[in-house]
């Protein structure tokens, strides 16, 4: 069996990686709003701010990497802009697909915009960032957590709700 490694802090290779991968899927996905214009672009990267804002206010300021190197980097960041709030809240708390909705409509409602563009007049360009977008929206982000971050991550063995969801332990 698999020794499972947990870090204290990430290396920052995964660090840079899984933010390669979530900064891409938002230029993708801005790339493709803007076809329908500056003000849905603007409104686009609004929702991308208010996305990882609500991650930090939400659930980086309990996690057990606050202050520290996780692999988004987010632990640091919140510690930026938030205090401390309560670190054994973070496993109790409730997950449902209503509230990881978000994270996938960041990168579908992108494609269905491009998708409708693309019926209207086919482009090898818009094409290609939707496949892009799906690829990193859906492997990428699965490789990223599954490989990298949950996989190493010491919340996970203190307990994570969503990891649990996305994995369907009880
Ligand atoms: S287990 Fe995964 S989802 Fe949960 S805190 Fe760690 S990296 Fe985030």
């Amino acid at each position: 069996m698999e020794k499972q490694v947990f870090f204290e802090e990430y290396p920052c290779w995964i660090v840079l990686l899984a933010n390669a991968v979530s900064l891409a899927v938002y230029a993708l996905g801005a790339f493709l709003m803007f076809r329908l214009g500056v003000l849905w672009l603007l409104a686009y990267l609004l929702c991308v701010i208010v996305l990882e804002a609500r991650v930090l206010k939400k659930s980086c300021v309990n996690c057990c990497y606050y202050g520290k190197t996780c692999a988004f980097g987010k632990g640091r960041l919140a510690a930026l802009f938030f205090s401390r709030g309560n670190p054994k809240s973070f496993a109790k708390r409730q997950v449902s697909w209503k509230d990881v909705a978000p994270d996938f409509l960041i990168f579908v409602i992108p494609v269905a915009v491009g998708a409708w563009f693309l019926i209207q007049a086919f482009d090898w360009v818009l094409l290609g960032a939707i496949v892009l977008l799906l690829l990193l929206g859906f492997a990428g982000n699965a490789f990223v957590r599954g490989s990298l971050a949950c996989k190493h991550c010491a919340q996970r063995r203190i307990g994570c709700p969503a990891e649990k969801m996305f994995s369907k332990k009880k």
